[in-house]
């Protein structure tokens, strides 16, 4: 069962990975978009962990709303709100329950991959995050390491592709031979599934 601690814990790894890949983020979001993607999502998870401290929910549901809340009005750029709407929707799909299976976690994120679909208008294919988000939750009913090395795929796969949304889509053809930096990040939130796991 997971509780709010291990969604606790997922928020943290994922910080620390974010601050470890911060320059990298910001080296791929150079040729193909405004080279902020590194410091836009360290400040974010930074705030995240800050808040999580100070206010100490005590349901993994609460924990990613206000998870997301957070990302929502720290990160300006397109990631926050997709971010912020990916963890609001994951933990108001996970109510109010004191713990939870890995199979109602993985039901709930797939909600919330569908509500970043929803906000941002983009599928598979598109040169994004959900590049890396949907093979992840695809894997993620056989386990968290299958759900990272999906993500860590699809984040690699976005390279050949021409980019129809986003920053990235106004390059056009440009935008080609350059690995998307949201999946990138993407893949370092759900690989910190697997380290927020092991602790
Ligand atoms: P900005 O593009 O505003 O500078 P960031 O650099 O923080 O924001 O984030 C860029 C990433 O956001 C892209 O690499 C892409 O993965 C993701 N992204 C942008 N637009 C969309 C969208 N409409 N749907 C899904 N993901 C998107
Ligand atoms: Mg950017």
């Amino acid at each position: 069962m997971l509780d709010a601690e291990f969604f606790r814990r997922w928020m943290t790894a994922t910080a620390a990975s974010v601050d470890r890949e911060a320059e990298r983020l910001t080296a791929l979001d150079s040729p193909i978009g405004d080279a902020d993607h590194g410091s836009n999502l360290q400040r974010g998870f930074t705030g995240v962990v800050t808040t999580l401290e100070k206010e100490a929910p005590d349901t993994p549901g609460a924990v990613l709303t206000l998870a997301g809340r957070r990302l929502i009005s720290t990160v300006g750029g397109a990631s926050g709100p997709l971010y912020g709407t990916l963890l609001r929707r994951t933990g108001k799909a996970l109510g109010d329950a004191a713990e939870v299976t890995e199979e109602q976690f993985a039901d709930a994120l797939r909600e919330g991959v569908d509500a970043v679909m929803a906000l941002g208008g983009a599928a598979p294919g598109d040169k994004t995050m959900i590049d890396a988000l949907v093979p992840a939750v695809d894997a993620l009913a056989e386990s968290f390491a299958a759900a990272k090395t999906a993500a860590e795929e699809g984040a690699v796969a976005t390279t050949p592709l021409q980019a129809r949304k986003g920053r990235a889509s106004y390059l056009g053809e440009r935008s080609i031979g350059h690995q998307d930096p949201g999946a990138t990040s993407s893949s370092l939130l759900i690989g910190a599934l697997v380290e927020a796991r092991d602790e």
